[in-house]
């Protein structure tokens, strides 16, 4: 569904990634851990072409990134994406929120968005805040919220970086419960996590960067429990 090829990316002279190469599958769940500053977030951000590249290329269904605005709108269009901290809209309630890209941005009609809007919020168990603000939901909410708004737009793959280390530990179960049934259903996802068990339970493929690089990529339990590399094992032994 989304394929990186050789992709570099620089900001001024500082070289953040350095020749990445990854596919997604359809129904995937793909796992990215490392240490801050490996360029997780970045790649993410490369894959829906929020940053421009140096080198290589991206394609979303088989077809490349574009260079012009709006077809490149349109690509984006596909790629839902959840950040660490919510962005939610504070002026708009969590009802509004979910209504508004679907409706402006991709010209359902208000009543199909509306029921769209009502199907997510049973789906992160918060129908009943519906019309309420953020500012009036906790960091576990805000966050359901915006993975329904992120769904709203019924991307083919979901991007997630970091969904739950803006929250407070008592609010991560919630979050994580949700994008557990999300895979569970089949749900393309990649996944920037600091949660190494969570990882481990709901990941397909993980894969492990450092500098700008993949150092390794496999499956969790051999990830987990017999990396390859020695700085994987060390990475891993210093988080879990
Ligand atoms: P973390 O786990 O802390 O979120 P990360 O793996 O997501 O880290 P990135 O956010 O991708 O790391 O950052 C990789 C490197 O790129 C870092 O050195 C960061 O300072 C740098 N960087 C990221 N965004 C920019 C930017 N817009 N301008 C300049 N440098 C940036
Ligand atoms: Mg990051």
């Amino acid at each position: 569904v989304v394929r990186a090829l050789d992709v570099h990316k620089a900001f001024g002279a500082l070289r953040v990634l350095e020749g990445v190469t990854v596919e997604i599958d359809r129904g995937e769940v793909l796992a990215i851990i490392g240490p801050s500053g490996s360029g997780k977030s970045t790649l993410l951000r490369c894959f829906n072409g929020l940053e421009e590249i140096q080198g290589g290329s991206v394609e979303i269904l088989g077809t490349p990134l574009s260079l012009k605005p709006r077809r490149l709108a349109k690509q984006r269009e596909k790629l839902g994406m959840v950040f660490q901290r919510f962005h939610l809209f504070p002026h708009l309630t969590a009802f509004q929120n979910i209504i508004e890209a679907p409706i402006h941005v991709k010209g359902v009609s208000r009543k199909e968005a509306e029921r769209i809007a009502y199907e997510l919020l049973d789906k992160v168990g918060l129908r009943d805040k519906a019309n309420v603000y953020p500012s009036q939901l906790s960091g576990g909410q805000q966050q359901r919220v915006a993975i329904a708004r992120a769904l709203a737009m019924e991307p083919d793959v979901l991007l997630l970086d970091e969904p739950t280390s803006a929250l407070d530990p008592e609010l991560v179960g919630e979050v994580l419960q949700v994008i557990q049934q999300l895979a569970q259903e089949g749900m393309t996802m990649v996944l920037v996590t600091h949660e190494m068990a969570f990882a481990r339970k709901v990941a397909d493929r993980v894969i492990f960067m450092e500098g700008g690089v993949i150092v390794e990529e496999g499956a969790p339990e051999e990830m987990f429990t017999r990396a390859k590399s020695p700085r994987t094992r060390q990475f891993l032994q210093q988080v879990m």
